[in-house]
């Protein structure tokens, strides 16, 4: 059995939403068949008040045996470094997750905001949010770079806005089951059996890309969503067109282009006017181009497939 403690600081609660409808397994399954036992959770806590304060300082002190704390939300530590905007029972929720990270065996972060701040951590950031143990792509975070927890790991990030509730329960159910070794984490924490591809991968325009044939608004049934609507599909790792959502779609399939929400710099150029659904250019050339390749090199790719686009990749690809 696996004691599991999941705690929520600047967040809007969008994980939890995601983690409860978890189907592979379910939330039941981690519970009857992988053994977790869930300690207190926002949704599914019945204590309240002071019998949570109890329970958290019995995992601070070893009394109760802590395998698992999960963070979702920023780090607050506004105003002045105290974290009082973020109090939780008779402490600051900064305080609460200092101690408990370190009496825990694993820790894991879940959503943008607890791995690298988020949106709460975009500039000018008044709340001072932070992720655990990233700063957007600086590593450090609230626990410092060194942190490891009681099993020797750092802190497992899942990021996303939301996560994929099965990139959440399978973590979980690994580290229940005693296979948290096996876990090869690239280098921002992740877990690379879900984030070394990119979200590029398995999406079903992929052919437009290649013939820079264009979606020009959200929704429409044809074209690649990266030219004129800002897909960031090709920078992104994540698996959303493997593992999909709901189990049939994902943004890119629905006509709505990747947001990039599993890397730090979520969100992209902080929200600036221009950004946001829109691949910023120079000369007509993409100011980011898909990494390996050299802005000679795109530029070769799409005149050539620009050239050859056949008919049906212009037209509605779903109509009979
Ligand atoms: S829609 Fe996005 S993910 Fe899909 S092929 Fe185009 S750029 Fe890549």
């Amino acid at each position: 059995m696996a004691n599991v403690l999941w705690l929520q600081g600047g967040a809007c609660s969008g994980n939890t939403m995601s983690f409860l409808n978890a189907e592979e397994p379910s939330v039941v399954d981690l519970v009857l068949d992988f053994g977790l036992n869930i300690l207190w959770h926002p949704s599914l806590g019945v204590e309240i008040g002071a019998q949570v304060e109890e329970l958290m300082n019995k995992c601070v002190s070893g009394e109760t045996e802590m395998d698992i704390f999960v963070f979702e939300g920023s780090v607050i530590q506004a105003p002045d470094g105290t974290g009082n905007w973020n109090r939780f029972a008779s402490r600051a929720m900064k305080d609460w997750v200092w101690d408990l990270a370190h009496a825990a065996k694993f820790v894991v972060a879940i959503g943008d905001c607890a791995t690298w701040g988020g949106i709460p951590a975009t500039a000018p950031n008044p709340s001072d949010s932070t992720g655990l143990q990233f700063l957007k792509r600086s590593h450090g975070g609230f626990l410092g770079a060194d942190f490891v927890s009681k099993a020797g790991l750092p802190v497992i990030n899942i990021p996303g806005c939301p996560a994929h509730p099965d990139w959440i329960s399978q973590i979980l159910v690994a580290i229940a089951t005693g296979r948290a070794g096996d876990l090869a984490l690239d280098d921002l924490q992740r877990p690379a059996t879900f984030f070394t591809s990119f979200t590029q991968t398995g999406c079903t325009r992929n052919m437009h890309f290649a013939y820079k044939v264009s979606t020009t608004e959200f929704g429409q049934r044809k074209g690649c969503l990266f030219y004129d609507l800002g897909c960031r599909g090709p920078f992104t790792r994540s698996p959303c067109n493997r593992i999909l959502w709901n189990r049939v779609s994902s943004k890119t399939r629905a006509g709505m282009p990747c947001i990039g929400c599993t890397e730090p710099e979520f969100p992209h150029h902080d929200l600036a006017p221009g950004t946001v659904f829109a691949t910023p250019t120079t000369l007509g050339l993409p100011n980011e181009v898909p990494p390996g390749m050299s802005k000679r090199t795109y530029l070769t790719m799409v005149a050539a497939g620009k050239g050859s686009a056949p008919q049906w990749a212009k037209d509605d690809i779903f109509v009979v």
